[in-house]
């Protein structure tokens, strides 16, 4: 009998000491939790800082997405610079793992802060090239593919910043 009053006792207390402690639910969306350094939403296609697409259709980010949700056409723009004609992203099965971002050598594709793209239907969740690209450079502002690549597309071949030369074969002849 003992035992059963000490437990109501300590019920009631534990409700009475809640009563009076400061809420920490968030009353979202008017509330917003600040959100952690790292944190990766959203995904845009970004362009290099002369304003050109710097996505080059390579196809890695889509080979090493873990649940198949990119894909995409490539094209040729007939200067030596590839572009997607269309690049489609299924946010329905996205996972934001990042590996897209990672694999990708032109830093083109780049995971956002922006979290609040849910949509109540599922294919208003499949977003096309125009949805992905912005008009802005994303994290790396001066990067441009095509100065380091060194194809000769930006700047003639091997004039590249930390680029050597061509090799001119003939010199290593006996
Ligand atoms: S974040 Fe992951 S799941 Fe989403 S598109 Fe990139 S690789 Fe695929
Ligand atoms: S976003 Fe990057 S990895 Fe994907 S196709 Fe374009 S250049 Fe290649």
């Amino acid at each position: 009998m003992s035992g059963l009053l000490t437990g109501l006792f300590e019920a009631f207390a534990t409700t009475l000491r809640e009563m009076f402690r400061k809420p920490v639910t968030i009353q979202y969306p008017e509330e917003k939790k600040p959100l952690s350094a790292r944190a990766r939403w959203r995904i845009v296609l970004t362009r290099d800082p002369e304003g050109e697409e710097r996505c080059v259709a390579c196809y890695l980010c889509s080979a090493v997405c873990p649940v198949s949700c990119i894909s995409m056409q490539s094209a040729d723009r007939g200067d030596g610079r590839r572009y997607p004609e269309w690049f489609r992203i299924n946010f329905g099965r996205c996972i934001l793992c990042g590996m897209c971002e990672e694999a990708c050598p032109t830093l083109a594709i780049q995971l956002t802060p922006d979290y609040e793209f849910c949509k109540y239907k599922a294919l208003d969740m499949v977003y096309e090239k125009e949805d992905l690209l912005i008009d802005g450079t994303g994290k790396d502002r001066e990067y441009n593919f095509y100065k380091h690549a060194g194809i000769g597309v930006v700047n003639p071949k091997g004039k590249n910043p930390d680029e050597y030369g061509p090799v001119d074969i003939r010199s290593n002849m006996p």
